[in-house]
């Protein structure tokens, strides 16, 4: 008997290929040319000097970022991983020192802390947001403890009043990952803007991006100095700026270029629109997909903006008799590849990352040199603290629940969005070819 469902031999529901992502257009072009035609690619000397801070393009870049956010300093660096090390940096942390971190999240916001020999610490999310909760990172606190990486992953904000409230009383400092979340706000307030320093990116796949990119935001004048003289070979310019305080202050080359900060400068001008997309998109696709056994959606405190990097879907095994896997590579097959990630087919998968306690560098505590450092700096036994198990939720969100998509992406057109919906009513229809 020929059956339906394209995984099983059945023809697409769509095979034309859905729309570019494409928010690089004919402004970054004239951006990137004015750049060109200057000559000045970058402006930066690694010396204490007036153009210690960068060029005409980084510090615009900078002066509209804060303006937009509403914060005091924005300092531009050449992505959101070197923005998080400069960050931990500034923060004064060291060896010994003990942050908290989400185990969900990309790599970066985990490992930041190892680079000055502080211990990352994972406490779980919340099965609701999948960013950390509150009460578990109680739970995590020492005497050791000095931070937290709060990670707004999706887009959605973490817990953020709770989170501070928990800060204020241990005493810890809150950097907070917004590579996911440019956009989103808790009470009216930007995300990145709440805790001690927030963290952007501007890597391709992001919201807004110049190829490669960071932005590091802070209220604080200490903070923004030392993220400003990590950004740019510190142990060279302290003596110069007079600066007496020495910790942390070995730099990096953490600098963007010129044509990035052009670029990067017309991208903030599209960022309110395109966040109203996503939204809009979202909002179109849970109409679509409601009522399907098995699918719920993320509750949404309706004082908080999520801005959607990625929309994740609940999944109810139980619901439907159909593993996870089977149903998403089932809708996967019924949909057209995407441009942005070729070969991986359309944007849906089953989870997100693997719970990062159980990466390599965690499991065998080895990180720099073959002895153990920083592991082996920690003030107490970290034996049992990346053992699997350590963050149940996490697990059960990457193993059974959690199915993450980015078919909501600005430049989906209405009947794109009805072509995702059908494939899942399609796949819904015929479980019973998954069966077996
Ligand atoms: C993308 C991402 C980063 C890293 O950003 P880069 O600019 O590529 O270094 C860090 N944290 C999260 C949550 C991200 O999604």
């Amino acid at each position: 008997m020929s059956k339906n469902l394209a995984i099983r031999g059945g023809p697409k529901l769509r095979t034309v290929p859905f729309p570019r992502y494409a928010v690089i257009g004919e402004e970054e072009r004239l951006a990137a040319d004015r750049v060109i035609a200057s000559g000045h690619l970058s402006r930066y000397i690694g010396a204490w000097c007036k153009a210690f801070y960068g060029g005409a393009e980084v510090l615009s870049f900078e002066a509209e970022w804060s303006t937009f956010f509403g914060v005091k300093h924005s300092l531009a660096v050449n992505s959101c991983t070197s923005g998080l090390n400069a960050a931990v940096g500034a923060l004064g942390l060291g060896p010994g020192d003990e942050v908290i971190v989400s185990p969900y999240t990309m790599s970066a916001s985990a490992v930041a802390p190892l680079h000055y020999g502080a211990i990352p610490v994972f406490a779980d999310i919340d099965s609701n947001s999948f960013c950390l909760s509150p009460r578990s990172i109680e739970q995590k606190i020492t005497s050791n403890t000095k931070a937290i990486i709060v990670v707004h992953l999706f887009g959605q904000p973490a817990a953020m009043s709770e989170i501070m409230e928990v800060a204020r009383r241990h005493n810890l400092k809150v950097i907070e990952d917004c590579a996911q979340a440019p956009g989103a706000t808790v009470d009216g307030r930007y995300v990145g803007t709440i805790g001690d320093i927030g963290v952007f990116s501007f890597n391709y796949h992001k919201h807004i991006h110049t190829g490669e990119g960071g932005m590091v935001v802070t209220s604080d004048d200490e903070y923004a100095a030392r993220v400003s003289l990590i950004r740019n070979h510190a142990e060279s310019a302290v003596e110069g700026m007079g600066r007496p305080d020495l910790v942390n202050m070995i730099g990096q080359n953490y600098r963007m270029g010129e044509i990035e900060a052009a670029i990067g400068r017309e991208q903030l001008k599209k960022l309110p629109s395109l966040i109203d997309e996503r939204i809009q998109n979202v909002k179109k696709l849970e109409e679509g997909l409601s009522g399907l056994p098995g699918i719920s959606f993320q509750k949404i405190d309706p004082a908080t903006r999520h801005v959607y990097y990625v929309h994740p879907l609940i999944y109810d095994e139980s619901k439907t008799g159909i593993p996870r896997r089977a149903i998403v590579d089932a809708i996967k097959a019924e949909l057209p590849e995407t441009e942005l990630r070729e070969g991986e087919g359309a944007l849906i998968a089953a989870g997100y990352v693997r719970p990062l306690y159980l990466l390599p560098a965690f499991q065998k505590r080895i990180a720099f040199g073959a002895a153990g450092a920083p592991f082996t700096t920690a003030r107490r036994s970290l034996e049992h603290a990346y053992r699997p198990g350590t963050c149940p939720t996490a697990e059960w969100a990457h193993q059974n629940s959690l199915i993450t998509h980015e078919l909501m992406k600005p430049g989906m057109a209405e009947s794109d969005i009805a072509d995702v919906v059908e494939a899942f009513k399609k796949v819904w229809s015929n479980l019973h070819e998954l069966h077996s």
